[in-house]
């Protein structure tokens, strides 16, 4: 299996994580430049009582505390849905390489929507963007957990 199905395979696990704790299940993962997986997070935001608890945040914490920087140059993000403005704005902090992501999220997200984080020219930093990865398992559980909330 090639290297970026693997890495978002990982983070589809986490969604499923997340769903299972009764979170929105999107799940995260960063690759560090020697393809070593350094963080593996899903959605905590009703766990930790923390609206910023997204899968990417505490991704990039537990990714910036393993490289003992602020920054990650040359990592990979993947993630299972287009990342909110506040998650696209971390990663453009945290001077990610690539972004890898699956579901767009035409309501929320802010990389292809939105705000257009990476496009507005107080972006000082974007990585190279890859959309449509896994996109349909990561819609599906997405579509499942808020389905499943409405019965
Ligand atoms: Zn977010």
């Amino acid at each position: 299996m090639s290297g970026f199905l693997s890495h978002m395979d990982r983070a589809l696990s986490e969604a499923r994580a997340a769903a299972l704790r009764g979170e929105v299940p999107v799940g995260a993962v960063v690759v560090a430049p020697d393809g070593r997986v350094v963080a593996a997070e899903g959605n905590r935001t009703r766990e930790l009582c923390d609206p910023t608890a997204h899968a990417e945040i505490l991704a990039l914490r537990a990714a910036c505390a393993a490289a003992g920087s602020e920054r990650l140059p040359g990592h990979d993000l993947y993630v299972t849905l287009e990342p909110c403005p506040m998650c696209a704005a971390a990663i453009s902090f945290a001077r990610v390489a690539r972004l890898y992501y699956g579901a767009a999220d035409p309501k929320s997200g802010g990389v292809a929507h939105g705000a257009r984080v990476f496009s507005h020219p107080q972006c000082h930093h974007a990585p190279e963007v890859y959309d449509g990865i896994a996109e349909v398992e990561a819609g599906r559980l997405l579509r499942a957990f808020f389905a499943g909330r409405r019965e």
